[in-house]
């Protein structure tokens, strides 16, 4: 069997890497260089909680992945289960949370409901206006930059041909497999996986499958670096929008920070950008969370195109419309903590017809169903 896989984010490199470990022929062909667009942006967040709880399954899967990345990949892509700690400040947040607690304990994940006192105890930085935090425990976060170049050369070792500058222009039915158009010539192949992120709605509407998705970019920004104090990625339970800011510290020191608005990005070229009146709107924000950090420099900010569906939950699973053809393609801004477990599962979806995790509120066809 020969797949070819279209986008080299995190999604298209972790499906290659478990497709040639299942020992598939495998051909990852990316625009730019592998990583360069929403995965290289991200935040580096692996957050359970909080989570759609459908999506559980898929999302622990990833997470023991995680936990094997640096044998499977042979190289430290930074995963550390520092803890995700999300700090309430008023009885709406407090229930919001607890009711989460509740509901996510069957689908297996168990938070700990720290109150005020034993917050501050565990976590002497957090705001003093705070009432109450989650904590998940094994949570944590991993660098952005590495994971997909790692994916990437793993696959590569295992016998999985990796072809950068390489776009895709159109896929289509061929002699009873499917033909694969790039600016470089047309490869033949039993299996395509779209995993073309933000535009991976195009390919799909090119077969017949349109997708409402619109293209995004989450406001980032990092701090000059401070003594490390902070070890938890530290989020927010609020419905306001803009006060959903979270941070983290990276172990040289650095505050890595996101949230608030997002602002649109055009797919051609898919060049995001930071509007400064975002990173001003975060500021006072982060340092509710956290009052030391009030006063620090911030030192670079960024952004990145990702894909966000009308129903903010991503699509995955085999075409309605043409066989031989997957997608996984717009993960709504939680795809990070995600990929492993994508890439686990496309793989085995498409070398076996079927997958031990449930996908299916994810199939392309609840679109075709609107
Ligand atoms: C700023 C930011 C912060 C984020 N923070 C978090 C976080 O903390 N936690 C979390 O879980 N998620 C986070 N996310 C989301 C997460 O990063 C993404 O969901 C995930 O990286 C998506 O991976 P992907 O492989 O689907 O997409 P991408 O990384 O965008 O990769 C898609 C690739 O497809 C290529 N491509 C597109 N069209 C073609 C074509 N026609 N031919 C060839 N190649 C093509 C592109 O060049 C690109 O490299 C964040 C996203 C952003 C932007």
């Amino acid at each position: 069997m020969r797949v070819v896989i279209v986008g080299g984010g995190l999604m298209g490199a972790a499906a290659a890497f478990f497709l040639a470990r299942r020992g598939v022929a495998v051909t990852l062909l990316e625009r730019g260089r592998v990583g360069h667009a929403a995965t290289n942006a991200s935040f580096g967040n692996i957050r359970r909680q909080g989570r759609y709880l459908p999506q559980m399954p898929l999302a622990h899967r990833s997470r023991a992945l995680w936990g094997e990345a640096a044998g499977l990949l042979g190289e430290d892509v930074e995963f550390r289960a520092t803890g995700h700690v999300r700090l309430a400040f008023d009885a709406e947040a407090m229930a919001d949370m607890e009711a989460f607690a509740r509901d996510a304990e069957p689908f297996g994940l168990s938070l700990e409901l720290l109150g005020p006192n034993e917050l501050r105890s565990r976590f002497p930085w957090a705001g003093p206006a705070a009432i109450g935090a989650s904590l998940s425990p094994e949570d944590g976060s991993a660098n952005p930059r590495l994971v997909a170049p790692a994916f990437a050369r793993a696959a590569a070792r295992l016998g999985a041909e990796v072809v950068e500058e390489s776009e895709v222009m159109a896929i289509r039915k061929d002699d009873g497999g499917l033909a694969v158009e790039t600016a470089r010539g047309t490869v033949a192949t039993d299996a395509v996986l779209n995993a073309a992120g933000a535009w991976g709605a195009r390919l799909a509407e090119a077969v017949g499958e349109p997708v409402p998705l619109e293209a995004c970019g989450p406001q980032m920004g990092v701090t000059e670096p401070l003594p490390h104090r902070i070890l938890p990625v530290v989020g927010i339970w609020s419905r306001v929008k803009a006060e959903g800011v979270y941070f983290r510290q990276v172990e040289r020191g650095n505050i890595v920070f996101g949230g608030g608005n997002r602002e649109a990005v055009a797919l051609d070229p898919g060049h995001a950008t930071v509007d400064p009146a975002n990173t001003l709107a975060q500021l006072p924000q982060l340092a509710r969370l956290c009052p030391a950090i009030a006063k620090v420099q911030v030192i670079r900010t960024w952004s990145g195109c990702e894909g966000y569906t009308g129903d903010m939950l991503p699509v995955m699973g085999p075409s309605r419309t043409t066989p031989g053809l997957f997608h996984a393609f717009g993960f709504c801004g939680h795809g990070f903590q995600l990929g492993p477990g994508v890439g686990d599962v496309m793989a085995e979806l498409i070398a076996t017809g079927r997958t031990e995790t449930p996908i299916e509120p994810f199939s392309i066809a609840r679109f075709a169903a609107a």
